[in-house]
């Protein structure tokens, strides 16, 4: 956490860099956060509310990505950005607890995004195995081909019926939402990449051109493993808070 805000009057002015911002230049309002106080660490950062039309608000050249290409992601550059007082979220010092809080709710957002994209490549490759003939009959004569849409659906459903276990804890804000959280998104992102493969290879050569949707779903499926947090680190907030 690098970005600085620092209190002039009643005023707060905001210097740093902002990386991986989806929707920069889009968005009209962005939930920046920055450090208050340097020698409180995680209880020394605060949140602000940052207008796109704020004075020394600029934004970088979009990322070339693997996938998700229908969603921006650039820089968002904080050059003395002079914002009201009254644009902080909460208290001060609250920042860092407020994100953390965000996120219980938000990562469940990113296993739906998950199964939907797993469910997608389930359903073309499902209709694909029936069109396809190899050997005098359609692939989905073969059990081979059966037994990977079987596991497939088996671990598709169990992520969306995770999802929705997580998203009723969401709503009810139950004390054991942080595990679901992570765990939802971390079980259908890793779902998902595994389906989307599968269905590529279920479409053998052609699984590999973009002439077919699975290719970019393989790519889409991959970012719900890494943004809200990574994988790995979704395992160490469900390791901190078994149920
Ligand atoms: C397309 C896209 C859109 C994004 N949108 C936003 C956005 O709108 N807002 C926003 O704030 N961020 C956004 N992000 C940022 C995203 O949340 C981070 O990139 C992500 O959380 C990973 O952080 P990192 O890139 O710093 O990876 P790193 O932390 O550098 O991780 C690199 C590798 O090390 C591993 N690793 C790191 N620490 C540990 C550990 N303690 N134990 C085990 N393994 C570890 C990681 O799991 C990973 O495999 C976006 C990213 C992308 C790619």
């Amino acid at each position: 956490m690098k970005t600085r805000a620092v209190r002039d009057g009643d005023f707060w002015v905001l210097d740093g860099v902002k990386r991986w911002i989806t929707n920069a230049g889009v968005s009209q309002y962005y939930t920046v956060m920055a450090v208050t106080d340097p020698e409180k660490r995680s209880r020394g950062i605060s949140a602000f509310v940052v207008d796109k039309d704020d004075e020394g608000v600029s934004f970088g050249a979009p990322e070339k990505k693997l996938g998700i290409k229908g969603s921006p992601t650039r820089e968002v550059y904080l050059d003395h950005v002079r914002i009201p007082a009254d644009r902080m979220i909460g208290a001060e010092g609250t920042g860092f607890a407020t994100a953390m809080k965000t996120l219980d709710h938000t990562r469940i957002t990113i296993a739906a995004q998950a199964i939907g994209i797993a469910q997608g490549a389930l359903d073309y490759a499902k209709g694909y195995v029936k069109e396809r003939k190899q050997f005098g009959k359609p692939i989905a004569d073969f059990q081979g081909v059966q037994f990977m849409l079987a596991d497939m659906a088996m671990k598709l459903e169990a992520a969306r019926q995770l999802t929705y276990a997580a998203a009723a804890k969401s709503e009810r804000v139950d004390g054991d939402l942080t595990f679901f959280g992570a765990a939802a998104k971390c079980f259908a992102s890793d779902v998902a990449m595994e389906v989307t493969t599968d269905a590529v290879q279920l479409l053998g050569g052609y699984g590999y051109t973009r002439d077919y949707p699975v290719e970019r779903m393989m790519r889409d499926a991959k970012i719900t493993q890494i943004y809200e947090g990574t994988n790995q680190i979704q395992r160490i907030v469900m390791a901190r808070n078994l149920p």
